[in-house]
């Protein structure tokens, strides 16, 4: 299987509403540049050095979304060219994130990073949480930032039911806080083994990593 068929494949499914973020984290440049070359534009990474490190070596026309958890004092390092955040679960972070934007004369978009997995591990806020930050003064203060939709991560299963649960609380969620405030768009959910279940249930953007690349080596 190739980088460019396994793209292929999985773009014929999908429907024109729905974006693919191919997730690239710990795959070397060649492998990015397969899927450049085959027409891909948009690429996550988790970690923001890596992602810097990537969008210095490659074309300039494409949008590097971060997918994973952000550490405020890291925010600085890509506040010049990221173009989506999807793992905002803070106020202190939007406005770091306002912060760094400003400096670089940006407008930076953001995801809200909703918690809809039972597993404690995984990060994110709850839905009053995400309604009350959305409806804040303070929020409406930050310039810099645009938050335009919702994150969320499954639980780590093969109970298709649950992942389906899950799924179905976060377009709920969204649907909510879209009452709150129109301007919201996205809804970021579904990965290599969810993301048919995921545009089922209303995705609107997929992060697929080894479905694309293969399996990751994290050695
Ligand atoms: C790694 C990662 C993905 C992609 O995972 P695959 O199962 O390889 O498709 C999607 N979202 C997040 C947040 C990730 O960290």
């Amino acid at each position: 299987m190739s980088i460019s068929k396994n793209l292929k494949d999985i773009k014929s499914i999908l429907p024109d509403h729905v974006t693919l973020v191919a997730v690239s984290k710990t795959k070397p440049i060649s492998d990015l540049m397969e899927a450049y070359d085959a027409g891909q534009r948009i690429f996550g990474e988790n970690k923001i050095q890596e992602m810097a490190d990537k969008h210095e070596q490659m074309p300039k026309d494409i949008q590097w979304h971060m997918i994973g958890h952000v550490q405020t004092n890291k925010v600085k390092y890509m506040a010049e060219f990221v173009n989506l955040i999807h793992g905002v679960d803070s106020y202190k972070l939007l406005k770091e994130i306002n912060k760094q934007a400003k400096k670089h004369d940006r407008v930076i978009d953001c995801l809200l990073q909703i918690k809809i997995a039972q597993e404690d591990r995984k990060f994110g806020i709850s839905a009053y949480t995400a309604s009350t930050l959305l409806q804040s003064n303070e929020l409406s203060e930050l310039k810099h930032i645009n938050v335009i939709g919702v994150m969320g991560m499954a639980t780590f299963t093969d109970k298709t039911t649950q992942v389906e649960k899950e799924f179905k609380l976060l377009k709920s969620t969204f649907n909510k806080l879209k009452n709150l405030n129109s301007k919201l768009k996205t809804i970021s959910m579904g990965m290599s083994g969810d993301y048919q279940l995921a545009i089922d249930c209303g995705s609107t953007m997929i992060r697929v990593g080894s479905s694309i690349f293969g399996a990751r080596n994290y050695n």
